[in-house]
């Protein structure tokens, strides 16, 4: 067991964390960068024990994959039995119950009463890949339509939907055809006005899919019910809604990509139950496995079987122990209620964020739900010019005082807290604490 506390034994990264990371840069490529490099050696609950026995407080759930904690009793236990049973055969070849299990799961918990079916794939990219595939072969056309601050994953396919050039397009083009960008319903940035934003995206979107795609060419819609990388960005209150609806007067698919929104993250099961969003698809990946690597894509039964059998798999999806780890995390989140410890955890967080916004006038904007808040850092409020120096410079301030913390952002001017959600409230407290210091040193000196 690791005791939930805070513990600073050398500076940040210490001496043996930079030996590993000059190791690293002898081995790893430069591409594959480290935000904070601390070497983990063991993590537990909220906290994450360093190569130099520091003990950071975790923010960033490895990127909302560890809702349910590391070192979780459950994942040890289920995913040990697993390995001890047997590790692979391969589903396709020779297959098993736990990934059939957490198929019926997913059906059972994804928004929507009708008959449901998923397939299981290895990463969030790979089920968004899989997705538009399932789309095209259902409605036999092409066009894919997804948003601006939208990120869908670093393949290429999913590149051309991903919408951020640095660092994730940048040379590595060209991109896969038929993919187009709208505008998001972005409120805070929305130029007529957060309170138009609903319908004057719905509008501008709508027509913009007629007038350049053409309904008849376009197979699905797909968009992150609370945008991730892009910024937390939360779209208007009825927005999703229409835009499903509009959807399915003209035959297109309506895709959620839950990647990072999913599995009691925003405070209910996905950020779609919020405005009662039926999705005809939807991806899954980061919090369903407790850090194994599964996703899935679940929908309508009618769109999902009208696949021929061999044209979804792959080697590894479902493998059986990310399964085991899947059925423990889903129980975790049952047992535990952990839907509702991500709405006290949306209270605590908002509640110290908005003191920090009365504070210090580069607080632009808080928003987010449940354990997934974010706040957008501006030079000046009314201009809203981004703050992007001023964000690096707080969170390596946070860094530096053992807090893990993250900033996402299509201009990388937004701090998105994403505590896993068995996090204790002294350690969010605590976390909170480190996080006005860093405005306080990086603001005032
Ligand atoms: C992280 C993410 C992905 C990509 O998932 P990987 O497992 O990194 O491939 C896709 N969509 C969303 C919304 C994400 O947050």
């Amino acid at each position: 067991m690791i005791e939930q506390k805070r513990i600073l034994n050398t500076a940040i990264p210490g001496p043996k964390s930079q030996a590993l990371q000059q190791r690293k840069l002898q081995a790893v490529s430069t591409g594959v960068s480290t935000g904070l490099p601390a070497y983990i050696e063991a993590g537990q609950g909220g906290i994450l024990r360093d190569a130099d026995g520091n003990q950071l407080i975790d923010f960033g759930s490895g990127i909302a994959v560890t809702s349910v904690g590391n070192g979780n009793r459950r994942i040890i236990e289920a995913v040990s039995e697993q390995i001890r049973k047997f590790t692979h055969t391969c589903f396709m070849v020779n297959p098993y119950e736990p990934y059939v299990e957490v198929c019926e799961r997913l059906n059972e918990l994804t928004p929507g009463d009708g008959p449901k079916r998923s397939a299981l794939f290895n990463s969030g990219a790979e089920a968004v890949e899989n997705a538009v595939k399932v789309a095209r072969h259902f409605t036999g056309k092409d066009g894919i339509v997804a948003f601006d601050h939208a990120y869908h994953g670093r393949t290429n396919l999913t590149l051309a939907m991903t919408a951020k050039n640095m660092p994730y397009k940048h040379k590595f083009g060209p991109f896969a055809s038929e993919l187009y960008r709208v505008p998001m319903a972005y409120p805070y940035r929305w130029p007529g006005g957060p309170e138009h934003c609903a319908t004057e995206a719905f509008g501008y979107i709508t027509d913009q899919i007629h007038a350049q795609i053409g309904e008849e060419n376009c197979a699905a819609v797909i968009i992150e019910p609370i945008q991730g990388e892009g910024g937390f960005i939360v779209p208007p209150s009825g927005f999703l809604r229409q835009l499903a609806d509009w959807c399915h007067e003209h035959d297109i698919l309506f895709i959620a990509d839950e990647v990072q929104s999913g599995f009691c993250r925003s405070g209910d099961w996905f950020a779609c139950d919020y405005e009662g969003v039926v999705p005809d698809l939807m991806t899954t990946a980061k919090g369903i496995a407790g850090g194994m690597p599964l996703a899935a894509v679940t929908g309508r039964a009618d769109i999902m079987d009208t696949i021929h059998p061999g044209g979804l798999g792959g080697t590894y999806g479902g493998n059986p122990v990310t399964c085991a780890a899947a059925l423990a995390s889903i129980e975790t989140m049952e047992e535990e209620n952990l839907a509702a410890r991500a709405k006290e955890i949306e209270a605590i967080l908002t509640g110290r964020l908005e003191q920090l916004a009365a504070k210090y006038e580069v607080v632009g904007e808080i928003r987010g739900r449940g354990a997934m808040i974010a706040m957008e850092l501006v030079e000046d409020r009314d201009t809203k010019e981004p703050a992007a120096a001023l964000t690096a410079a707080i969170n390596k301030a946070c860094h530096e005082r053992g807090l893990v913390t993250l900033t996402c952002g299509t201009l990388g001017n937004v701090f998105r807290f994403l505590p896993p959600l068995v996090i204790g409230d002294d350690l969010l407290h605590e976390g909170l604490d480190i996080l006005e210091e860093a405005f306080a040193v990086s603001l005032e000196g």
